[in-house]
């Protein structure tokens, strides 16, 4: 029992603070923002326990060199001579191999399927929910030969760990996805995939911890800590001082900031990505992505949500339009019927992604402090990953054992 302070407010910092709930805690978020725009609130919104393979794999640097030649493509990382992004180049391109892949697996295996549980005791839990959670399962939809070989693989993949994953022909994804295109090849079924609102979500979250006397300050950026050599007594706001006895630092692609402020390093990077909201003329039913794109696609009802980049360039919200156009013009070569519209550019979302460079999280305890907990670098599954890394987390400040090995995920790896 303790005063608690989480560094960000974000969906890794909010359900955080729910698995600490009714502990006896006193629980305090901080956050620089107003928690209505950070990386958990534009994203696609998939609960993908199927992503068991990590970012950095065989192939991904060939590819990602490929694209870094084409201004309308998904991947961007910006070269430049910083020592910290050649220092997690360096680190992504040696973890991107089958080892790397093999090991990691079983890992993001685990933490994926824990999740998705947590989420569904979760809306069991709270039948008051308004986000939108939908499980229906997520399409990988492919019209290349080099797409149907990347897709088959990683469905092998999946299958051979013993998760679900069921390749369709074009008129079974036409019984499902009505709009589908005549020159979309085939797909790749992922039917314990799940769908929600994360704007509804972080709203309903934050609503649920107020309600339950956590204290969520908003507006107001941590600047330093009180520490000695094991332990982090307070955190330093340009406002204000908060004494903890445990500190999680949940700061998204900020992490990697506020860490050098304790002296440790976690390698990370932002990784930039967009999203918008359309009309759902097409009337899409399936969350999908768009293999050869990876151009996401998330249908609300009324209205669908297409996201998609990751721009390695800073901690910068800057809008590139011609990405923005490449997942505008993506979305035609999938579906028929589809009228290509560039969003106006003040309607398009941008979001930094926590991005470590072997493609996992950073979740424990830092063996430099005996009160510092990391809740980070979740990349593109943060939300995905979020019940299961506040219980961990949780966990950890009650002294349980979680409930599988998180080695994998120490924050002093590298
Ligand atoms: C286009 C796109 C699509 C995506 N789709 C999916 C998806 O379908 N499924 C999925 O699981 N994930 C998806 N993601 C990834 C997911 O959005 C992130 O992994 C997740 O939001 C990270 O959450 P976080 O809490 O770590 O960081 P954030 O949401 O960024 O929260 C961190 C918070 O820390 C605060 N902060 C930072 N520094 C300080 C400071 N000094 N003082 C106080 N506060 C501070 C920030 O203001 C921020 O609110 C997507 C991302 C993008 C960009």
């Amino acid at each position: 029992m303790g005063r608690i302070v989480i560094a960000g407010g974000g969906i890794i910092g909010l359900f955080t603070a729910y698995s600490l709930l009714h502990k006896g805690h006193h629980i305090t978020v901080i956050d620089k923002g107003d928690l209505n725009n950070n990386c958990s609130t534009g994203n696609a919104g998939m609960i993908v326990p199927s992503h068991i393979i990590p970012l950095a794999s065989p192939g991904v640097v060939a590819k990602g060199l490929k694209w870094m030649l084409s201004a309308k493509s998904p991947f961007y990382i910006n070269p430049r001579l910083d020592p910290d992004l050649i220092r997690w180049a360096w680190k992504f391109y040696r973890s991107s191999n089958k080892i790397h892949v093999d090991n990691s697996l079983p890992h993001l295996k685990n933490i994926g399927q824990y999740s998705k549980d947590l989420y569904q005791r979760f809306v069991r839990t709270h039948h008051d929910h308004d986000f939108f959670w939908r499980e229906k399962g997520l399409l990988l939809l492919y019209r290349t030969s080099q797409g149907e070989k990347e897709e088959m693989e990683a469905a092998a993949m999946v299958q051979s760990a013993g998760l679900q994953a069921e390749l369709l022909s074009w008129s079974q994804i036409k019984d499902l996805e009505p709009a589908v295109h005549r020159d979309v090849k085939g797909g790749v079924m992922y039917p314990d995939d799940a769908l929600l609102s994360p704007a509804g979500l972080l709203y309903y979250l934050r609503s649920y911890l107020e309600k339950n006397d956590v204290d969520i300050v908003s507006g107001q950026s941590i600047q330093t800590f009180g520490r000695n050599s094991r332990r982090v007594y307070s955190v330093k706001t340009e406002e204000q001082h908060y004494e903890c006895d445990y500190l999680v630092i949940a700061a998204g692609a900020w992490s990697a900031s506020l860490s050098k402020l304790l002296s440790v390093k976690i390698p990370m990077r932002a990784g930039k990505g967009y999203s918008y909201v359309s009309d759902n003329y097409l009337q899409l039913r399936q969350p999908a992505i768009l293999s050869e794109k990876k151009v996401t696609v998330s249908p609300y009802g009324r209205h669908v949500r297409f996201g998609g980049t990751m721009e390695i360039t800073g901690l910068s919200h800057k809008i590139s339009p011609l990405r923005v156009q490449g997942i505008a013009e993506s979305i035609g070569l999938y579906y028929s019927g589809y009228t290509m519209e560039m969003p106006a550019l003040s309607h398009v979302w941008s979001g930094l992604r926590p991005v470590s460079p072997d493609g996992m999280p950073y979740i424990g305890i830092s063996k430099s402090y005996d009160n510092v907990l990391f809740a980070t670098g979740h990349s593109m599954m943060g939300v995905s990953l979020a019940p299961a890394t506040g219980q961990i987390i949780a966990d950890l400040v009650g002294g349980i054992k979680p409930p599988f090995p998180i080695d994998a995920f120490s924050p002093d790896r590298f």
